[in-house]
């Protein structure tokens, strides 16, 4: 057990935080407490800020490319500690160690990204919009910037804004998730190392209130937020009534469509790997199968079948597959929506409730679960469950199919499993959500793509990641320049 309190970094300093609250960081897997969360007030948030803005001038004159020097001795420093990184996201979220160094390197990739900015920031010439007048496009940085983080990707999630941002020349205030701050915590002791300017990054940890300072902040310009709906549309209009732009990435249903002519095989193994990978927390995670005609009865025997199979443990250990949920709050929830689904008539194919994991008594395991004969309308097939809970839904054709996918309220990814061309173009064509996978169950974007999500899954216009978020962390300036040579001196 470690009880030790985390510290703020704020202007190149790890600070004791003034708070009066403090949450404790669980391990999931051992219910061992792994350190305490502050809950930081306003006046932390105002010295990050305060600390980030003095910073913008000196560290947006700084050349893009020296800039991005210190970004790729960051890459250097988070490969040579991405083993004990790994461990420190698995310990504090659950996820397994392969699922924690895939999530590392999907943050460096972002790191890799963003070294490209010098090309990426260009702006745009025009000579001759009229004669003898030329007509320039610069970006410049925004200034401050800041990203709320969820508790399921405690490495990635901040490197789809972050590395751009810096890169770009702004400065920067991080909020981890209060679940789960001990990678980020660990990632900015590394930044300080490889000698980022104090005040350039700024880590302050909290909650909710922490979040509504950042918000108000009037020296933020710029915020990025990933987690729930809800919160994400609280986000989202509360930074915007402030004159803030921002991007929200909200919370997710995703289905995945299964044809009769799909390969049974491959379509089984990443559909569970979908469902079921980092124990279903994932906002790309399939929640929702629709099996249309004969993939009724084919997959749906395969499916269980993999669930029922499935290596539960800790995610430390050799072999494991499927670690713990966040929390005992997260297990009941899950376990209770399982419940209510029962009741309502929704058959519960494969049973994950009641996980009896040897030596982790008390963890929050709660194991792979199949449900079927989903009311369409109900609980099941609306609600992001967030756990390892496949739904197994019956259609006949795959406009039926395409029909219920466009139905949801949510809109980060659908998926198609098929071996026909014309069926995968009718889908990426129409399916309603932003990122498409067509024989792949995770689709998540490349770091050279932008993150997308529609409908309730994102508020905002431009994405993480890639070419959108330099625009985010830009500001356009256009200058329009006449230089008559009567004017000139003559040389
Ligand atoms: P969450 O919304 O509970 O918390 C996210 C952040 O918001 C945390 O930093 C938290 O401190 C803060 N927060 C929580 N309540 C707040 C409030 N009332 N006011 C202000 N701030 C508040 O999300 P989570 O449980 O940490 O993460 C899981 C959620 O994130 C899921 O819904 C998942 O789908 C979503 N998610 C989405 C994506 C995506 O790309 N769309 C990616 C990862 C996770």
């Amino acid at each position: 057990m470690n009880s030790e309190n985390l510290k703020n970094y704020i202007n190149g300093e790890w600070r004791v935080s003034s708070a009066t609250d403090y949450l404790d960081v669980i391990n999931p897997a051992t219910a061992e407490t792994l350190g305490r969360t502050p809950l930081s007030p306003a006046s932390e948030v105002d010295a990050a800020a305060q600390a980030a803005a003095a910073a913008f001038d000196g560290w947006r004159r700084t050349p893009p490319t020296e800039r991005v020097q210190y970004l790729f001795k960051l890459k250097t420093a988070l490969e040579a500690h991405a083993e004990e990184l790994a461990r420190t996201i698995t310990e504090e979220n659950g996820k397994t160690l392969g699922e924690a160094r895939g999530e590392l390197q999907r943050a460096i990739e972002n790191v890799e990204v963003a070294c490209s900015v010098p090309t990426l920031m260009q702006g745009d010439v025009l000579e001759d919009i009229a004669a003898g007048i030329d007509e320039l496009m610069i970006r410049q940085p925004v200034g401050v910037g800041a990203t709320i983080c969820p508790f399921n990707f405690p490495a990635m999630i901040a490197f789809w804004f972050m590395p751009y941002a810096l890169a770009c020349g702004n400065t920067y205030v991080l909020k981890p998730s209060e679940r789960t701050p001990l990678t980020l915590t660990r990632i900015v002791q590394l930044m300080e190392q490889v000698g980022f300017p104090k005040g350039v990054v700024n880590l302050v940890h909290g909650g909710a209130e922490t979040v509504n300072a950042i918000l108000d902040h009037p020296l933020i310009r710029a915020i990025t937020f990933v987690g729930s709906t809800p919160v994400a549309r609280h986000i989202y209009s509360r930074a915007a009534a402030n004159g803030k732009r921002v991007q929200a990435q909200g919370g997710a249903k995703n289905p995945i469509v299964v044809l009769p002519d799909a390969d049974l095989e491959t379509t089984t193994r990443i559909v569970a790997d979908s469902a079921f990978g980092s124990a279903g927390q994932r906002c790309l995670a399939a929640s929702l199968a629709i099996t249309v005609g004969e993939a009724r009865h084919t997959f749906t025997e395969a499916i269980a079948d993999a669930a029922a199979k499935r290596v539960v443990g800790y995610g430390l250990n050799e072999g494991v597959e499927m670690g713990p949920v966040i929390s005992a709050r997260s297990k009941d929830r899950i376990e209770g929506l399982i419940e209510r689904g029962a009741q309502e008539g929704v058959e519960v194919l494969v049973d994950g409730r009641r996980a009896n994991i040897a030596g982790y008594p008390r963890g929050y395991f709660v194991r792979p679960t199949i449900l079927r004969n989903i009311p369409t309308g109900g609980e099941i097939a609306r609600t992001e469950i967030f756990g390892p809970v496949l739904g197994l839904i019956h259609v006949n054709t795959v406009d039926e199919a395409i029909q219920l996918v466009n139905g949801g309220a949510y809109g980060n990814m659908a998926c198609l499993f098929t071996t026909s061309g014309a069926a995968a173009r009718k889908f990426r064509y129409e399916a309603q959500a932003g990122n498409i996978g067509i024989n792949i169950g995770v689709a998540a974007p490349m770091a050279f793509f932008p993150f997308s999500g529609w409908k309730e899954s994102f508020f905002g216009a431009l994405h993480g990641q890639g070419k959108h978020a330099v625009e985010f962390f830009t500001q356009t300036k256009v200058v329009i320049e006449r230089w008559p040579k009567e004017w000139s001196r003559k040389f």
